[in-house]
């Protein structure tokens, strides 16, 4: 695969960390510049997330270096993951470290790159397709809409510990949030549902969850919050999940492509006038 002309793609300098994100899954999601990446690193350190159809756009030569969660083995400390780059870049490498999704949300990517200044190796950041965007996009959700929300809220469903965020002010987000995008939230989703709803949430707002999302198996469930724990049991949803939270869930009905599901609602908010008038 060529890349366009007429543009000055970045020479992979060796001794340099690429942080770059690969985007939700869709190889055809990825930018430009992690394509420009791929084919120069000397060595790619990437985590679960990352495609192995992307990861095949490598020089055949590179490195792959795996950093991450596999069959459930606790995933390497992030203090080792960030020193492992400093360390490759010292030798000289041209170090690709490839993330899912975009590197700077939900992905550690500042704090790997606050190392890596730290120890004085240059960087270089490559944003990517977030998938609390990219992947509600790919089950026909838009992450906003002039006729539901001014704003929205991205947040993760565990912190450092591995519980709910205590950190986060539930009562704030569920009076001030029109819509909330959750990441990594399956495993306390029974929780953040009935605490949302004791702040005053509406038990039926519409909830999608679009588990590997952008993939050919990608899935979505439509639920509501009070029962979105229960059906995502019963559906035996499995993470990679976003979680959605929110009256855009309800234009799906219309606006669904990936699957082609027919018939479409022409007025799924119910506002009983054409598109064109609002
Ligand atoms: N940096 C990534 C997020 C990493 S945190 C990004 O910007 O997208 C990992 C979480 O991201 C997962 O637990 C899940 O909530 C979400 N996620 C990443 N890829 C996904 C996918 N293909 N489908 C659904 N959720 C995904």
């Amino acid at each position: 695969m060529t890349l366009p002309d007429g543009v000055d793609w970045p020479e992979f300098q060796p001794g340099w960390v690429w942080l770059v994100g690969a985007g939700p899954g869709d190889p055809g999601l990825l930018t430009l510049h992690a394509v420009n990446a791929l084919r120069q690193a000397d060595v790619i350190v990437h985590d679960a997330l990352v495609d192995p159809r992307i990861l095949a756009w490598a020089r055949p030569d590179a490195e792959l270096l795996f950093a991450g969660k596999r069959g459930g083995k606790p995933s390497p400390r992030q203090k080792d993951i960030s020193l492992t780059l400093v360390e490759l870049a010292r030798r000289g490498l041209r170090v690709l470290r490839l993330k899912g999704g975009d590197p700077f949300v939900f992905g550690r990517g500042g704090e790997e790159g606050q190392t890596l200044v730290q120890h004085g190796v240059p960087l270089r950041v490559v944003p990517g397709i977030t998938a609390g965007i990219g992947g509600l996009a790919y089950a026909g959700i838009p992450a906003t809409h002039r006729d539901v929300n001014q704003s929205i809220t991205f947040l993760t469903g565990h912190d450092q510990t591995g519980e709910a965020p205590g950190a986060l002010d539930w009562d704030a987000i569920a009076r001030g949030s029109q819509v909330i995008v959750m990441y990594m939230a399956m495993k306390h989703l029974d929780r953040i549902a009935r605490r949302l709803i004791a702040a005053g949430r509406d038990p039926d707002e519409p909830v999608a969850i679009v588990t590997r999302a952008t993939l050919p198996d990608q899935f979505v469930l439509e639920t509501r919050l009070a029962r979105a724990a229960e059906d995502a049991r019963a559906a035996g949803v499995e993470p990679p999940a976003i979680v959605c939270v929110g009256r855009v869930v309800l234009l799906r009905q219309a606006l669904e492509w990936a699957e082609g599901v027919a018939p479409r609602n022409l007025d799924p908010l119910g506002l009983g006038r054409p598109v064109e008038e609002r």
